[in-house]
């Protein structure tokens, strides 16, 4: 069964009335935050795109041969395209194997689908090999592209796509949908955490990923202490995929921001560091924090396009420790 999720009924309404009429565009991208069901939408827009008879709202029927097929992972005219890993690239050759599979003749009298998740992750002649395609794409196939990060994608690949927007709920209709797929959870914080994603507060709440971000927010505000070893501390958190780090030690900054701006900010991206980041904050001033903004900005550009992604921690603290160091912190 697929996924609709309450905050996404507007733009299902706006697909289901394309499909009904049969004027979807070849080409998608489907954008927005991670974390609030991009991905589920996009399989059921898959589903529905291939479905014989698809329901009323215009979601598959889930029985028919097609959906059947579908279900089974054995649908020959849809191909998906994914980063193996997170923070793997989508390579040419992965591309242009997806192409030779669109050109290859149609088995049955619907659409040909290809679905890229984590787009972005093309590396640029991925995305040039696409972008043929997208201009002239085979008769009958739709293509969708589903990335967070639309502005990483080459402009002349957003160009040819029809783009989808996708917003987090408000933080009542997210309480209340992860209250009732579980309700003895205190919720909020792990919301709050998630930067408004369901999903991502569902996915902190399931695995180890809330253990992974205390780690990395406990070992980045670590560094700014004298006696501090930033190679234990990068070698506590090196395992832990890079973007998350990013972003996790991002949001860091931006609460000691938000701390030096109003002493009671009303919201931090990490309420649970609250004591140790107000703590903190007094020892800074806002250029300085500026700078160590921008040292996290920088390591990321330059291991964005490293094969050694690991050495981002290592890299990122032992410099932060050093800039600590030189200010007295
Ligand atoms: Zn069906």
């Amino acid at each position: 069964m697929n996924t609709i999720y309450p905050w996404q009924q507007e733009q299902w309404q706006y697909f289901a009335t394309m499909m009904q009429a049969d004027s979807l565009p070849h080409a998608l991208m489907l954008t927005g935050l991670e974390g609030i069901g991009k991905h589920e939408f996009a399989k059921a827009l898959v589903a529905a795109i291939i479905c014989k008879e698809p329901k009323s709202d215009g979601q598959a029927c889930g029985v028919c041969k097609h959906c059947q097929l579908l279900q089974a992972n054995t649908f020959p005219d849809y191909i998906k395209l994914a980063p193996e890993e997170d923070g793997k690239a989508i390579s040419v050759d992965d591309v242009r194997e997806l192409i030779a599979k669109l050109h290859l003749t149609r088995h049955f009298d619907a659409h040909k689908v290809a679905l890229i998740e984590c787009a972005e992750q093309m590396n640029a002649n991925a995305a040039n090999a696409l972008l043929k395609t997208l201009e002239e794409p085979p008769e009958k196939t739709i293509i969708i592209l589903v990335t967070s990060q639309p502005l990483s994608l080459p402009a002349t690949i957003r160009s040819r796509c029809q783009l989808v927007n996708f917003y987090p709920p408000t933080d009542d209709e997210a309480m209340s949908w992860l209250q009732s797929t579980i309700d003895d959870v205190e919720w909020e914080p792990l919301l709050r955490v998630a930067q408004g994603a369901p999903l991502q507060a569902m996915q902190y709440h399931e695995t180890e990923l809330l253990d992974q971000r205390i780690a990395v927010v406990q070992g980045y505000l670590e560094v700014f202490e004298p006696n501090a070893n930033p190679m234990d501390i990068a070698a506590r958190i090196e395992a832990i995929p890079f973007l998350l780090c990013f972003q996790w030690i991002q949001a860091v900054i931006v609460d000691l921001m938000r701390i030096k701006a109003s002493e009671n900010p009303i919201t931090l991206e990490n309420p649970d560091f609250y004591r140790p980041l107000l703590a903190l904050a007094p020892r800074m001033q806002v250029p300085l924090l500026l700078e160590f903004w921008e040292l996290l900005i920088e390591r990321k550009r330059i291991f964005d396009n490293s094969l050694n992604r690991r050495l981002f921690a290592e890299s990122l603290l032992i410099r932060s420790h050093k800039l600590a160091i030189k200010h007295r912190i």
